[in-house]
């Protein structure tokens, strides 16, 4: 779970420009539209819907498309198959969930009517089934360490790589155009989702050694980087060194028995302020950390 914390930077950036614009500047940037498909490689799109976003795969065979990202607005669900229509009249053959968090998956009923088959992580059934959440279309297949999907001259490989955000994180490699898809366990320049709720210390980490070892140039995350940017092996190594920062610290402060309060209230890791939500959810990622260190939870 990651709500729009990326949008809203997005948004709120293109509205200061607006409010600053000084006499003899530049005309200020439009806001960014509701929603864009980019092409990323030949084959390879990306849909965004507000501060969400999806990759899809175009074969002449069928389109193998990823999380719906229409949790409470049906529309972007018929929006983005409508973008995939625009680029081929091929049937949509899957539709892969990154995890199982309703604000990327809810929604996809229209795929499935269209015909796709729903694929997930195993874990990830097994808590949608449990939830019976009732506008999540439950998986048809599921995943357990490793699948490949090769579908009109094209692969995709669906990743296990063991528990981050969630306990059912599938990444989605491409090969050969050296592009990998993750979701919410990567972000872009942006510090965790409050107390990084069902996320699992320390095999977070584990996870993140098991993406640098894949062979990937481009990162697609969940929610768009700064200006809308796509991430780097290089972005995945500073997530890394901001939760091992922020381990460090806060393990020091919990052998002071400075945790919760204080920890919360004092600790600054300046390194990341220019970050998303830096302000707003740096505290809660430090409760995270206290929990590990200074309860052992
Ligand atoms: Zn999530």
């Amino acid at each position: 779970m990651l709500p729009a914390f990326a949008a809203f930077a997005f948004f709120v950036v293109a509205s200061t420009m607006s409010t600053a614009q000084t006499p003899g500047a530049p005309p200020p940037a439009a806001p960014p539209p509701l929603f864009a498909t980019t092409k990323i490689a030949d084959n390879v799109y990306v849909f965004r819907y507000g501060g969400y976003q999806s990759m899809f795969v175009v074969t002449p065979e069928g389109v193998i498309a990823t999380d719906p990202i229409a949790y409470l607005r049906p529309q972007a669900a018929q929006t983005y198959i409508d973008e995939i229509r625009k680029i081929t009249r091929a049937p949509i053959k899957y539709l892969v969930y990154s995890h199982h968090h309703y604000d990327h998956i809810a929604g996809g009923k229209p795929f499935k009517d269209a015909g796709a088959s729903v694929i997930a992580h195993k874990n990830a059934r097994a808590k949608l089934e449990a939830l019976k959440y009732p506008d999540v279309v439950l998986p048809d297949m599921v995943v357990d360490q490793h699948s490949t999907i090769e579908l009109g001259g094209t692969r995709v490989d669906l990743i296990y790589v063991g528990r981050n955000h969630s306990d059912n994180s599938l990444v989605m490699l491409l090969p050969k155009e050296k592009i990998l898809f993750a979701v919410d366990f990567i972000p872009v320049q942006a510090v965790m989702f409050r107390d990084m709720p069902d996320g699992f210390l320390p095999d977070w980490f584990d996870s993140l050694d098991r993406v640098l070892a894949l062979d990937f140039t481009t990162l697609i995350p969940g929610h768009p980087g700064p200006g809308g940017r796509m991430g780097t092996k290089d972005d995945v190594r500073a997530v890394k060194e901001y939760l091992t920062d922020l381990s460090n610290a806060t393990r020091e402060l919990a052998n002071q028995g400075k945790c919760f309060d204080e920890a919360m209230k004092t600790l600054k890791l300046p390194k990341y302020e220019s970050w998303t939500s830096y302000g707003t959810y740096l505290q809660g990622n430090i409760e995270r950390f206290c929990e590990y260190w200074g309860w052992g939870i």
